[in-house]
């Protein structure tokens, strides 16, 4: 049997016109002999009825600390009910589908409530509707551990549940459906001109999502890779090619096919970063202190990045809203750090820029050029990525995609 898996984001399933566009995408799809398995998000964004963050401030409204499991409860609902509605339009529309929750999909996770990784998949009920030719409409973002409880996957989810259902099916294409034309050169809300990929390696994708692109969840593009399954990056709203990610680039025009990564792929951002600076060169005995520090953030479970340690300083970021925490935290060891809030990150990505020389002096031109001050940078094999003020972050976006000349 010849498999397809189509993820629908939030923004996909909004609507009657997007229900529409879904239904003839499966009927489309269908019609070239494929069977299809559906997988959805929760309908629309924050302030939406059934948006994963409405239910988030719908239990908080009762109880300000629910625990992590009713979290999780609450939070799959959204997936449940676009789910529900969409198998049943389905259906209506004449394409028979069956709803089924992520544990009714087999998805097994570990008890990692909020953040659960997918342990394996038994996919024996979607099977059975494939069979009958039934269409799966499968409940994104969330599975359950072996005890039964209903866990979720983290932001983006839904991508990872398409990923592994790909996997568990042995899938000819995984399509992840979404409101832009495809992975882009830069989110195209801050650049106007930003271009839509035609290819794109799995290494490529994963650093650009890693790196903040949120088009894709890096954890879907890991899983998708280990079994080469292609992943499509596609517009719900068009019939445009889309983004093909795979093992290879491929000139389209010229129908060149190369397992070469590009030089620059795109430029991402990251906001709502606090940077913290611990000045340690007035310390009597800073011996050890990076360890005292970093072992306390980890027992208080804050999470931290672009971490550098120097004789004089310590420096590194936290989300803005652990920023108070982070301060308390350090203050307990007697530590008074100086925190910048609303931070941002700006990377250019390019899985092929190491040992190019003259990266990072276009990088320190975009900047000064455009007056923006490098609060701290840092660089890996892959990326390099600069620390700017959330005010800048916008216009060191344009910048660099500019000054590496990545638009149409
Ligand atoms: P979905 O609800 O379909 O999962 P997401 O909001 O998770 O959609 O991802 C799509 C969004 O990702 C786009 O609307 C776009 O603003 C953003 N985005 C950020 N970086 C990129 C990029 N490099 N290419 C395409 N989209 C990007
Ligand atoms: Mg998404």
């Amino acid at each position: 049997m010849k498999t397809i898996i189509q993820k629908f984001g939030g923004s996909s399933v909004a609507s009657p016109e997007l229900k529409k566009r879904i239904k003839e995408i499966i009927h489309s799809t269908k019609s070239q002999g494929y069977a299809v398995v559906t997988v959805v998000s929760a309908m629309g964004r924050e302030k939406d009825p059934y948006a994963t963050d409405t239910l988030i401030n719908l239990i908080k409204e009762v109880n300000a600390t629910p625990s992590l499991e009713d979290l999780d409860l609450i939070m799959s609902c959204g997936e449940l009910i676009s789910g529900i509605i969409l198998a049943n339009y389905l259906n209506a529309s004449g394409i028979k589908a069956c709803y089924l929750s992520g544990e009714q999909a087999g998805i097994v996770t570990d008890s990692n409530f909020g953040n659960a990784h997918i342990l394996y998949v038994n996919p024996q009920k979607i099977i059975e509707c494939l069979e009958n030719d039934i269409v799966p409409v499968v409940a994104g973002f969330q599975g359950a551990d072996e005890k039964g409880h209903i866990t979720t996957l983290g932001r983006g989810g839904s991508d990872t549940t398409a990923s592994a259902l790909g996997v568990a099916l042995n899938a000819q294409m995984i399509d992840i459906f979404t409101d832009v034309d495809g992975v882009m050169t830069a989110d195209p809300r801050i650049v106007e001109n930003a271009r839509v990929l035609d290819s794109i390696t799995y290494n490529e994708i994963c650093q650009l999502a890693r790196d903040g692109a949120k088009v894709i969840h890096p954890r879907a593009v890991e899983i998708a890779m280990q079994c080469n399954i292609p992943i499509r990056v596609r517009s719900t709203l068009n019939n445009s090619a889309g983004t093909l990610v795979s093992i290879q680039n491929m000139d389209i025009s010229n129908n060149v096919h190369f397992i070469r990564d590009n030089l620059i792929t795109g430029i991402t951002h990251t906001s709502n970063l606090a940077q913290v600076k611990i000045d340690i060169s007035k310390l009597e005995n800073k011996k050890g202190i990076e360890l005292t520090v970093f072992k306390a953030m980890a027992a208080e479970g804050i999470s931290v990045d672009f971490i550098n340690v120097q004789p004089d300083t310590i420096i590194f970021t936290v989300m803005n809203n652990q920023a108070d925490h982070t301060r308390e935290v350090l203050d307990q060891i007697g530590l008074q750090p100086a925190i910048e809030l609303q931070c941002a990150k700006v990377a250019i990505v390019g899985a092929a820029m190491t040992g190019i020389p003259g990266v990072m002096a276009k990088v320190a031109e975009a900047m000064v050029e455009n007056d923006i001050e490098i609060l701290q940078s840092g660089d890996s094999y892959t990326n390099i990525w600069c620390l700017v003020s959330e005010e800048n972050m916008a216009k060191a976006v344009k910048a660099l995609h500019d000054k590496f000349e990545l638009g149409c």
